[in-house]
């Protein structure tokens, strides 16, 4: 690599002008959008940080694909894609995916709200409280020692401006596809968005799914490796939302980003990326961390084609 990470980083500063911050949960309008940092994690257990690496931020809808995960490990891939689809919707993060027929559950991908709200049904536990402290406990494993934590403010922020969200999840109940009780799968949905975490945090998971399901730095096996594939096999369809084909050509790894500025990326066999800067796109994903990705990507020949 003949750029180092700082001047890569350096280079993309003013790219954090020209987005904005989310301001749809009213929490988030408080993040800096000049913010940047960038953490990536071998599958060797390397390390590199710079800039705002150790900032902390809500994953948002980077737990969609730890949800996924905790479904799978719950029920098995057959349970899992008879309750969610698995195509790519080309549409907002918000969008109820269907066009002219009655909405079915294999026209929601989990990684756009409709159906990550779907599959917060999947995960077990005696109450959405229990479920949501399984997915936290899974978050905290992926995520080794980088600090994972609930933003209670993001959480009531989003929790108490979410009519989008109400009324996917009762068009869930609505069409069978969801049975419990839509406020509480709704909550359990809003706290784990509310997850936060830094760029270390991002990238030891991104690590995670990138190394078979072990983690870099032990090798331990921690997911099995064909979850993590059925994983990043859909961000790479749809993890950047109606985004994903131009970051396939630009970036070209699986990666999911999230409306607090995070990106997760995944590069299969070599490391895991964590990326954070708030000043998004129209379509919702960080416009400099995007672009980071792409010079990181052409520095280091990560594109997977
Ligand atoms: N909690 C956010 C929502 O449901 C997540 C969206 C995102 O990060 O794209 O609106």
């Amino acid at each position: 690599m003949n750029a180092s990470l700082e001047e890569l980083l350096t280079s993309c500063r003013s790219y954090t002008d020209l987005g904005k911050v989310a301001s749809y949960i009213p929490e988030l309008q408080k993040s800096d959008p000049h913010r940047l940092g960038l953490c990536i994690l071998s599958c060797h257990g390397e390390y590199q940080a710079e800039g705002d690496a150790r900032v902390l931020f809500t994953v948002q809808s980077i737990i969609k694909p730890i949800l996924l995960l905790q479904a799978l490990l719950d029920n098995g891939v057959d349970v899992v894609r008879a309750h969610v689809g698995v195509e790519a919707t080309g549409k907002p993060f918000d969008a109820i995916n269907y066009t002219d027929q009655i909405l079915d559950s294999q026209h929601l991908n989990p990684m756009v709200n409709m159906g990550a709200i779907a599959v917060c049904s999947l995960i077990h536990g005696g109450s959405y409280e229990e479920r949501f402290q399984r997915l936290l406990a899974l978050t905290r494993t992926l995520a080794g020692d980088a600090p994972i934590q609930v933003n209670e403010a993001v959480y009531r922020s989003e929790k108490s401006h979410a009519t989008k969200n109400r009324a996917l999840a009762y068009l869930l109940k609505t069409y069978g596809i969801i049975h419990d009780d839509v406020e509480e799968v709704l909550d359990c949905y809003f706290r784990s968005c509310a997850i936060s975490t830094d760029c270390t945090g991002l990238a030891r998971i991104g690590g995670v799914l990138a190394n078979q399901g072990r983690c870099p730095d032990t090798q331990k096996a921690l997911i099995p490796p064909e979850y993590a594939r059925f994983v990043n096999a859909i961000l790479m369809t749809c993890g950047m939302y109606d985004g994903s084909g131009d970051f396939a050509v630009r970036v070209g790894v699986p990666a999911k980003s999230g409306v607090g500025g995070g990106i997760m990326a995944v590069v299969p066999g070599r490391m895991g990326i964590g990326i954070y800067s708030p000043a998004l796109d129209e379509k919702g994903n960080s416009l400099a961390g995007i672009r980071l990705l792409e010079l990181l990507s052409q520095a280091m020949d990560l594109s997977i084609f």
